[in-house]
């Protein structure tokens, strides 16, 4: 199974002023230095609590922000090396679907027309075939025809995610980067369009990058899970692997607030201590060592890197490397 999308070394800083009097510049480090790769067909998940970097990740795999350093190769290519029109030509490709579906839909335009728009203007399909291509699209995302006519405030929460699951479609993409696309739903909705996305994803042979903060809807739909922590991915395997037996101290804590079905089986909820430190003055060393409840004296100065410490599952720990 080949790569499609390799994300290597990345950074992604954003200047702040210091201080209101001060000319000194500092650097807020929203993405510090991520790698992975994510094979064609696959989900990879990406976690973590909210600023921590994973929205700025989707974002910049898809050009929407500038990257500072590193690269972002899809199919091999750096897409923040090409010029505007290759840019034009690979964004149908890599397509993104966000959390707020009612925001992205422009409330004066009747749904076949917010989901055909972008094929009419780049010329996806002939003429003659265009209605019956976006009337496919539609059906395999759950709409029905009559909804063409329809506008975006008659639908509910649901459809409406729907619509832009449908209007992303319709470019052929092969990536798609789902923003928290379910966190707005009702629980009872949200499984619907987790199935919808899977469908979608053998039907439409498709890769996504599944930025999430629900634990359980991770788990349901990813192949690979990234956890990532004040910018940098501290653990990354296949998703087996990562929910049997997560490795970082912080992927334990987050994992052991997942609800487990079975009354009897028992685990150590791991409570974390204090809130997420600022990105804008984050701790030295491994930047999780004030949350930490196995902090060693090397943690608060070394950023321990990410390795390999079984096959496929890499940690980035002190624990991990024998360091004291
Ligand atoms: Fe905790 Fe140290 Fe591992 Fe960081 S490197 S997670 S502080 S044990």
């Amino acid at each position: 199974q080949d790569v499609l999308l390799q994300v290597k070394n990345l950074k992604k800083y954003y200047p702040i002023q210091k201080g209101m009097f001060s000319k000194a510049k500092a650097f807020v480090k929203a993405v510090d230095d991520v790698s992975f790769d994510i094979k064609r067909g696959e989900t990879m998940g990406l976690v973590g609590e909210s600023g921590c970097g994973k929205t700025t990740i989707g974002k910049t795999i898809l050009r929407l922000t500038d990257k500072t350093d590193g690269a972002v190769l899809f199919n091999g290519t750096e897409i923040h090396e090409l010029d505007k029109k290759s840019l034009r030509d690979i964004r149908s490709k890599v397509q993104i679907i966000f959390q707020d579906p009612y925001s992205s839909l422009s409330p004066r335009m009747p749904v076949g027309e917010i989901i055909g728009e972008a094929v009419r203007e780049k010329n996806l399909v002939p003429k003659e075939e265009f209605d019956d291509y976006i009337t496919q699209i539609m059906l395999d995302c759950g709409l029905q025809v009559y909804h063409k006519d329809r506008y975006p405030h008659e639908f509910s929460g649901g459809q409406r995610q729907r619509i832009c699951i449908a209007r992303a479609l319709a470019l052929n993409p092969e990536f798609i980067v789902c923003d928290e696309p379910v966190s707005a739903l009702d629980v009872s909705i949200q499984a619907q369009i987790i199935n919808l996305l899977k469908d979608l994803q053998n039907k439409y042979k498709l890769t996504y990058l599944f930025i999430s903060h629900d634990l359980s809807v991770v788990e349901h739909i990813s192949d690979t899970v990234g956890v990532m922590y004040l910018g940098n991915l501290v653990e990354y395997a296949p998703k087996e692997k990562i929910f049997k037996n997560p490795l970082h101290p912080y992927t334990q804590a987050l994992f052991s607030a997942i609800p487990i079905p079975d009354p009897d089986a028992k685990r150590e909820r791991i409570i974390l201590e204090g809130s997420i430190p600022s990105p804008a003055n984050p701790p030295s060393g491994c930047k999780f060592h004030t949350r930490c409840r196995h902090a060693m004296e090397i943690c608060s100065q070394v950023n321990p890197p990410l390795v390999f410490i079984e096959p496929e599952h890499k940690v980035a720990c002190h624990l991990y490397t024998g360091e004291k």
